[in-house]
């Protein structure tokens, strides 16, 4: 049984991000959530070809540094984040293990051209943060478009979901 979640800021640009989802979390959970201060140096996850950072680097990093053999760790960062495969990634999560991060980059409508919305760019990394999360309760993809677990492509389809899960999703994490 996890008993909590750590919430980790990666670097000083994203303290702020990590206190608003640290607030959400316990609800959704129905476990506690702190903020943990972690040693993490982004700049080993740096990729001067994509001027990315590689997440599965910073998960490595997150588990080498969690606070407690119990609990996830989830860190929040600013920075754009890709795995090997993809362009990039809103963020990344070890499936049924402790670690997961997510990343503000993308979810701004500032980086679409789009008139400045800072509520909306949170909404948009709690539900990021909560999807992340739910891949380290072994959860999958859903088919149920409102769902947390739904995948996400496109900030859109991250706006046409909930920030919770649903009924089957929330049963298998409390299993
Ligand atoms: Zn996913
Ligand atoms: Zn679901």
């Amino acid at each position: 049984m996890t008993s909590i979640i750590h919430v980790a800021p990666l670097h000083k640009p994203a303290e702020g991000a990590a206190r608003r989802i640290v607030r959400r979390l316990p609800e959704i959970f129905q476990i506690p959530a702190e903020i943990v201060t972690l040693d993490i140096d982004l700049k080993k996850a740096f990729n001067p070809a994509r001027r990315q950072y590689h997440s599965g680097t910073i998960l490595a990093a997150l588990l080498e540094r969690a606070p407690a053999t119990h609990g996830k760790v989830i860190g929040v960062t600013e920075v754009d984040l890709y795995i090997p495969v993809l362009t990039f990634v809103f963020g990344e999560a070890q499936l049924d293990g402790r670690a997961a991060v997510a990343s503000m980059h993308r979810l701004r409508n500032s980086f679409y051209g789009l008139p400045k919305d800072e509520d909306l760019a949170f909404d948009r990394l709690e539900k990021e943060a909560v999807h992340e999360l739910g891949h380290t309760f072994n959860l999958r993809h859903c088919e149920n478009y409102s769902c947390v677990m739904h995948s996400s492509t496109y900030v859109e389809d991250i706006d046409l979901k909930y920030p919770t899960f649903c009924r089957a999703c929330f049963a298998e994490i409390k299993r």
